[in-house]
């Protein structure tokens, strides 16, 4: 009784203050608020799949995915101005036995009017490149000789981005990129190159309403950043360790999906030794209590999730306190909004414990193996979920209940976790019936598919599908063809009543 009368206040405090959170794609599953005694009708999810002019997954021969390109980027940064100047130079080897005509970069500026100005892109080593052009996210060139299997191409670009101011609209996706008076975020800010399937050609997604559209090689950075105007106390996070030299920041990240950096005069620093690796904690001066709070949940996770998983590939974590309404992860930095550090209440049994739970495990289910993420988001994201349960079945059991009730079972979770970015569902509430389905429901076919296998099939299946998939990007097929492998429990019927297509 107590924890059903304790749930339906927490349910009223989200009312009040997470209402917004509900109309975002954010990373992480955002609690609803719907308050438990007036519980509105769930719309009816269709089983028919609705997948239209979405091609459906497939499956992403890993043995083809051998480039791993090289971003080095010189930036400059006038704080005040809020614009970036940017020298890019990308190296990529190219590994498909065919011939490459076209080159494709991903620009994720362009979804801001305004905000990229290009000054000039050219090939330095390798084939010269004609009709650039600039399509949706996109900039595609041709090559005028065709590259080889085994031939780099390196291209220079020079651009300027007018970044966008960050304002929440009623109706639109928080956004992580651009400025606001307490933050300034850097992320996908640079050009990049989306992974080359062999016989299919660049894997670029377009944007959707919600979730994450992009597909991420495993790449190589080293980013020097000069910041012009600098206000007194400015605070930089980024996806690595820093060195200073004269007035250029500098940092090198191997091996990574993202290399993000958010910028304030507002966060304070702390810091933890987890074995090798440094978390940098970087907090709002007002939520010092809950900046512990997340502090020390994300160095549990980290523990926990290198023990069950693999080891944590980096020496350096950042968490981040957004100062916008969601979660968000890039490899070695991730962000969680104040929003939630507005509600600490203290104990385990809340969103800023779960969620970091699940930021961190980001660092796995996309940073250590990517995926998908626009056709696949299930990949990351119910694996992500479920790892907040195995935090608190580890850490904090008294709060597994409430986890598992307010967090999960409490929205009733249907539909097909197999969903991706695309599908509107025609529905009312689209990005609740995608969270349901993909985060939610995904947790629950992960916890059904623990239940079936047994705990130790499970987990060694876990770190079977993380250390054969170790910088790759994963596919369904990959998923499922692993675990036919690992169990002889029958799964066919736990599969098809979560899945639309099983490969
Ligand atoms: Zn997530």
């Amino acid at each position: 009784m107590r924890q059903g009368l304790n749930h339906t206040f927490k349910g009223i405090l989200s009312i009040l203050t997470l209402w917004i959170l509900t109309l975002a794609g954010a990373c992480a599953p955002i609690p609803t608020p719907t308050p438990a005694s007036t519980a509105t009708p769930l719309p009816v999810f269709t089983a028919t799949p609705t997948h239209t002019s979405i091609p459906s997954p497939t499956p992403t021969p890993q043995e083809n995915i051998l480039s791993r390109p090289r971003y080095t980027l010189t930036a400059v940064l006038d704080y005040p101005a809020h614009s970036l100047n940017v020298q890019e130079r990308i190296a990529y080897t190219h590994a498909a036995e065919e011939s490459l005509s076209e080159v494709w970069l991903v620009m994720d500026a362009l979804l801001y009017p305004g905000a990229f100005q290009m000054d000039s892109l050219q090939s330095v080593s390798g084939p010269a490149l004609k009709d650039v052009r600039q399509e949706r996210i996109w900039i595609k060139a041709q090559l005028k000789t065709p590259l080889q299997k085994g031939e780099t191409l390196e291209l220079d670009m020079a651009y300027r981005l007018n970044l966008p101011a960050r304002v929440a609209q009623e109706g639109l996706r928080p956004q992580v990129f651009g400025w606001s008076e307490r933050q300034t975020n850097l992320v996908d800010w640079y050009a990049y190159l989306p992974p080359y399937i062999p016989g299919e050609g660049w894997l670029a997604h377009p944007p959707g309403y919600y979730g994450e559209h992009q597909v991420y090689p495993l790449s190589d950075f080293e980013v020097n950043l000069q910041v012009l105007g600098a206000p007194a106390g400015l605070t930089i996070a980024a996806s690595a360790p820093e060195s200073q030299r004269g007035e250029w920041y500098t940092y090198t990240l191997e091996g990574a999906r993202t290399f993000a950096l958010s910028l304030s005069p507002s966060l304070t620093h702390t810091t933890r030794q987890v074995g090798t690796v440094i978390i940098h904690n970087y907090t709002f001066p007002y939520h010092q209590n809950a900046g512990e709070r997340v502090l020390n949940t994300a160095a549990q996770a980290l523990e926990l999730y290198a023990r069950l998983f693999s080891p944590y590939p980096h020496q350096h974590l950042a968490v981040v306190e957004a100062d916008f309404l969601d979660g968000m992860e890039y490899d070695g930095l991730f962000f969680l909004s104040y929003g939630f550090y507005n509600l600490d209440n203290g104990t385990p049994a809340q969103y800023l414990v779960a969620l970091t739970a699940h930021e961190t495990a980001h660092q796995w289910f996309y940073g250590v193996v990517g995926n998908d993420q626009a056709l696949q988001p299930w990949l990351d994201e119910a694996l992500c979920t479920y790892a907040e349960k195995l935090y608190y079945e580890t850490y904090a059991p008294e709060a597994l209940t409430w986890w598992w009730e307010a967090r999960v079972k409490y929205y009733q979770p249907r539909g097909y976790v197999d969903d991706s970015i695309y599908n509107p569902h025609g529905e009312a509430q689209p990005y609740r019936a995608y969270r349901d389905a993909v985060y939610l429901n995904g947790a629950v076919f992960l916890d059904e598919l623990r239940r079936a296998m047994g705990d130790e099939a499970f987990f060694d299946f876990l770190r079977l599908y993380v250390s054969e998939n170790q910088g790759k990007i994963a596919s369904a097929r990959d998923f499922f063809g692993l675990l036919r492998k690992m169990t002889s429990v029958p799964l066919e019927p736990l599969l098809q009543r979560f899945f639309q297509f099983i490969p």
